[in-house]
C-alpha cells in the first residue's frame, strides 16, 4: 500500500492516527535539530517533521532528501506548534518514523510554487512539471468541472453526445484547413475539421434530436495573440427549434455552470442586436460591464470650416466620466495609442467639461463656447467628464473608438475580471462582402438561414440580409455562436449560388449535405461554445494556454515534444510526397 491518505486531507480530527503518505518533496526546511519537509501531490501538502533527537538516522536522511523527490512516510499525525493557515492542512504534521524513497529527481529548471521563478518557454519545454504547480493544476480541475457539469446539464435535457469523424474532408470556406495526406489514396487528403458542422446537420437527418459533443477543432490560422490550432468546443445541435429556443437552451447551461462552479446567479441576458452593437459599442462583441456607449455627434459639428469633422463621414464621442482633469500628458499618451498601427486613427480630439462648468477642447478654433456645450449635452456629460472624439469612415472609426472605449474602461478599473456580463448579440448579417475579391462570403458559414422576411433581399440587396444568427458574449469575450440552418435544399442552392458557388462546385464540395436535405431535413439549428475560453473566464486568466494541458506556443509548436518535425524520407514516399528543397538548402 502506497498510501493512506492524500496530502491534502488530513486535520486535527485525524490526531495520533497513523499514517502512509506519498508524494513529491516540495520544499525540505532544516531548523537546528529539526528538518520539515512539505509533501505534496495533487491534493494538497502535509508537512512532515524529523527530529534528530528522536530518530537520528532518519532525520539525515530527510536532510539528504532534495527537491521533487518521490518518497514515501508512514508516521504519527500530531498538532503543529506553529500552524499554517493558509493550508487546509496547516494544523497538523506527521511524525515520521518511516521514510522509502521511491524515486529521485533531477533539481527541476523551475521552482514548482505558486510564484514560478519559470519563464514561459521553460515552463512550456518542462510542462509536465509546470503542471505540478497548484496554480496550473486547478486550471484543469475547473475544465473538468465546466467539461461535467455541462455534460450533465446536456444529458438531463436528453441531448446525445456522438462522436464524429476527424479525418474529413477539405472544405474551402472558414479558415485555412489542415490536410492529412492518405497513403491509401495517393494524391488525396484528409482534413481536420474545422467544427463538426456537417455531421452534426446530418445527426438531425438522422433524427437524433438533440446533439452535442465536447471536441476537438482544427484551424490552421495565424496564431494570434490568443489562438490556439487545436481547441475545444461544446458542439450542439437541436431540431425542431426556433432561435429562441437554442438560446434558452445554452443560457440555461451558461447559468448552470456559473450557479455551480462559481456560486453566481445571473439575471437574465440581454439581447442586443448586431446593428447596434456596432453602433453603441463599435464592436460584435462589445463589453457591457461598464456604459461609455457611442454618440454621434456629426451634424452638430458640420459648417464649421474643421475639415477633419467636415469630410468625416462620421464623428464618435464616449464620455469618459471624471476624466476632465487628465493631464496635458495623459491626452498625449491617448493620442498616440490610438494613433498605433493596430489602431490606426489619425488623431484625438478631447473636450474637457471642467468642474467650473467651462469647456475646454483641442478645437477651440473651430467651436465656440455654444458649439461645445450642445456637443456635451447629445453625451450626457457632466462637469468634470472628459469627451473623446473620433472621426472618419464610419466602420473603422467605430472599430478605432472601440479600442479606446475598452483602454478607457481598463484605465479606470471598470473592467473587473470578478464581475460577469453576459450578452447574446443577435441579427448579424447573413453576408460579408470582400471589396477586393467583389464576393459575398457567409459571414457565419454557409448552411446559416437568413431572416425569413429578408429572404427577397437575397436577389436585390445580399448584404442587407439579416441571419437567424447569435453569439453569446461574456466580458467582451465571444464565448459561443450559432445560428438556425437552412433545411430547405432550394433555399441552401440558392445561398450557395449567392456565395458564388456554381452548382457543381457546391454539389463537389457539399454534395452529400444536399443529397440528405432531399430526405426531410427537419428545422434546426445549433450552438458552439469555445471550452478553454469558457474556462479562461471563470479562471480570471487572460490567456486560454492555461486552459490546455498541453498547449501550442505562439509558432503552433509544442516545444515539449518538438512538434511539428520533419519525417523520413520513405514515410513521404510512401505517402507519395516530394518536398521541393527550401532556397538555401544543398
Ligand atoms: N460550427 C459553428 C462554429 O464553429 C457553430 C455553430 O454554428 O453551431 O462556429
Amino acid at each position: 500500500m502506497y498510501r493512506s491518505n492524500t496530502c491534502g486531507e488530513l486535520r486535527l480530527s485525524d490526531l495520533n492516527k497513523e499514517v502512509t503518505l506519498s508524494g513529491w518533496v516540495s520544499r525540505i526546511r532544516k531548523m537546528g535539530g529539526m528538518t520539515f519537509i512539505d509533501l505534496r501531490d495533487r491534493y494538497g501538502i502535509t508537512q512532515l517533521s524529523f527530529n534528530q533527537e528522536v530518530n537520528h538516522d532518519l532525520w539525515e536522511q530527510a536532510n539528504s532528501l532534495s527537491r521533487e523527490w518521490v518518497v514515501q512516510v508512514t508516521g504519527t499525525v500530531q498538532e503543529r506548534s506553529s500552524k499554517n493557515p493558509r493550508i487546509p492542512t496547516g494544523e497538523i504534521e506527521i511524525i515520521v518514523n518511516k521514510l522509502t524513497v521511491l524515486n529521485a529527481s533531477k533539481t527541476p529548471p523551475f521552482t514548482i510554487e505558486t510564484d514560478s521563478d519559470g519563464g514561459d518557454e521553460l515552463r512550456m519545454k518542462y510542462r509536465y512539471l509546470d503542471l505540478r504547480r497548484d496554480v496550473v493544476r486547478q486550471n484543469l480541475e475547473l475544465r473538468h468541472k465546466m467539461a461535467l457539469e455541462t455534460r450533465r446539464y446536456l444529458d438531463e435535457r436528453k441531448f446525445l453526445e456522438v462522436e464524429t469523424p476527424v479525418l474529413i474532408g477539405s472544405t474551402p470556406e472558414g479558415a485555412r484547413d489542415f490536410i492529412v495526406p492518405s497513403r491509401m489514396n495517393p494524391g488525396q487528403f484528409y482534413a481536420l475539421p474545422q467544427s463538426p458542422q456537417l455531421f452534426k446537420q446530418l445527426l438531425m437527418v438522422a433524427g437524433f434530436d438533440r446533439y452535442f459533443q465536447i471536441v476537438k477543432c482544427f484551424r490552421d490560422e495565424d496564431l494570434r495573440a490568443d489562438r490556439q490550432p487545436e481547441f475545444t468546443q461544446i458542439d450542439c445541435e437541436m431540431s425542431f427549434v426556433e432561435q429562441d429556443d437554442v438560446l434558452n437552451t445554452f443560457e440555461g447551461l451558461t447559468k448552470h455552470l456559473f450557479k455551480t462552479i462559481k456560486g453566481v446567479d445571473l439575471p437574465p441576458f440581454p439581447r442586443m442586436s448586431y446593428a447596434d452593437a456596432m453602433r453603441l459599442y463599435g464592436s460584435d462583441k462589445p463589453d457591457t460591464r461598464f456604459g461609455m456607449t457611442f454618440v454621434e455627434l456629426k451634424e452638430l459639428t458640420m459648417g464649421r470650416d474643421f475639415k477633419v469633422f467636415d469630410s468625416a463621414e462620421y464623428v464618435g464621442a464616449i464620455r469618459v466620466p471624471g476624466c476632465a482633469s487628465y493631464t496635458r500628458r495623459q491626452l498625449d499618451e491617448l493620442t498616440d495609442f490610438v494613433k498605433r498601427p493596430q489602431i490606426g486613427a489619425l488623431g484625438l480630439i478631447y473636450l474637457r467639461y471642467n468642474d467650473d462648468g467651462t469647456l475646454k477642447s483641442s478645437v477651440d478654433k473651430f467651436y465656440s463656447e455654444e458649439d461645445l456645450r450642445k456637443w456635451a449635452e447629445r453625451c450626457e456629460a457632466v462637469p468634470g467628464d472628459l469627451i473623446l472624439v473620433l472621426a472618419g469612415e464610419t466602420e473603422k472609426t467605430r472599430k478605432q473608438l472601440s479600442e479606446l472605449r475598452l483602454e478607457m474602461g481598463a484605465r479606470l478599473g471598470l473592467r473587473d475580471k470578478h464581475r460577469f456580463e453576459c450578452l447574446w448579440v443577435v441579427d448579424f448579417p447573413l453576408l460579408e462582402k470582400d471589396e477586393e475579391l467583389n464576393r459575398f462570403f457567409a459571414k457565419h458559414h454557409p448552411f446559416t438561414s437568413p431572416k425569413a422576411e429578408d429572404v427577397p433581399l437575397l436577389d436585390t440587396n445580399p448584404g442587407a440580409v439579416r441571419a437567424n444568427a447569435y453569439d453569446l458574449v461574456i466580458n467582451g469575450v465571444e464565448i459561443g455562436g450559432g445560428s438556425i440552418r437552412i433545411h430547405d435544399s432550394q433555399l441552401q442552392a440558392k445561398m450557395f449560388s449567392v456565395l458564388g458557388f456554381t452548382e457543381e462546385k457546391a454539389r463537389e464540395q457539399f454534395g452529400f449535405l444536399m443529397s440528405a436535405f432531399q430526405y426531410g431535413a427537419p428545422p434546426h439549428g445549433g450552438i458552439a461554445f469555445g471550452l478553454d475560453r469558457f474556462v479562461s473566464i471563470f479562471a480570471g486568466l487572460d490567456s486560454i494556454r492555461d486552459t490546455i494541458a498541453f498547449p501550442k506556443n505562439t509558432a503552433g509548436r509544442d516545444v515539449m515534444i518538438d512538434a511539428p518535425s520533419s519525417v523520413e524520407k520513405e514515410q513521404l514516399d510512401e505517402l507519395g510526397i516530394q518536398l521541393k528543397p527550401r532556397s538555401g538548402a544543398h
